[in-house]
């Protein structure tokens, strides 16, 4: 192998070019790299049973500051999952996610839609509250998503809300902001995943409630034209 480490890697992308090329033509026909927590586990769970997987989680150091737990609420089949960042106070107190003020917003939110917090799931890409509510850091949000994408694979969904930058930013893997983000539908592993702002933005920016309602106003239309049982009520668990 050639000393210079450039020259060394070029031979290494010519051999591993090389080799895929011969695969192809014994009929590979693509190589499938998965993210390692891509939602395709060899069998799908349920809420229950990946609740019982996260159990007294201590994988990352948020569960020293944690009450309890806060894993998600709502309908095991809903048609529309909406997950946020991390519990706050109230949530860490209730191990309800979104029952604070912010939440009382998305449930007016979801309301308007003509739905009910029941009819839809609640969750967070973080299950323990951050202290003084700090954004979750990097190495949280690895520990944490296995759980989220369990969770989201449990319910099959139609449709995604990602509320706020830190749940959009993860589950799209982009920082771009989520100024940028929102109001425009994404793909996530074969489901329409719509960024918006968060609900506690909007309670310091009441001025961009405008904006979320928009947002909500082509999620709705997006969940017409699916079907009418996109906005069928279900049943309610955890
Ligand atoms: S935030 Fe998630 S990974 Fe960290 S301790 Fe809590 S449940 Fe476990």
């Amino acid at each position: 192998m050639a000393s210079d480490p450039r020259t060394a890697l070029r031979e290494i992308v010519g051999e591993v070019r090389a080799y895929l090329e011969a695969q192809r033509k014994m009929g590979l026909e693509y190589t499938d790299v998965r993210w390692p927590e891509s939602p395709a586990p060899a069998r799908r769970l349920t809420l229950s049973e990946v609740r019982e997987e996260l159990g007294e989680c201590t994988r990352c150091k948020l569960h020293r500051h944690r009450t309890q737990i806060v894993f998600g609420v709502g309908n095991p089949n809903a048609r529309l999952v909406f997950v946020g960042e991390a519990p706050g106070a109230d949530e860490d107190a209730q191990g309800e996610p979104f029952v604070g003020r912010a939440g009382q917003l998305l449930t007016k939110i979801i309301q308007a839609m003509g739905m009910q917090r029941e009819d839809v799931y609640i969750c967070n890409i973080i299950k323990c509250r951050p202290p003084s509510n700090r954004t979750p850091e990097s190495d949280e949000i690895l520990a944490c998503q296995p759980f989220l994408l369990k969770q989201l694979q449990a319910i099959g969904p139609q449709f995604i809300c990602a509320l706020g930058g830190p749940a959009t930013q993860t589950l799209l893997r982009t920082k771009e902001p989520i100024s940028r983000l929102r109001g425009r539908f994404y793909d996530f592993h074969g489901i329409p995943l719509l960024p918006t702002y968060h609900p506690a933005f909007l309670l310091r920016n009441p001025r961009e409630k405008k904006t979320v309602w928009e947002d909500m106003k082509l999620l709705l239309l997006e969940m017409q034209r699916a079907g009418p049982q996109a906005l069928a009520p279900g049943e309610s668990g955890s």
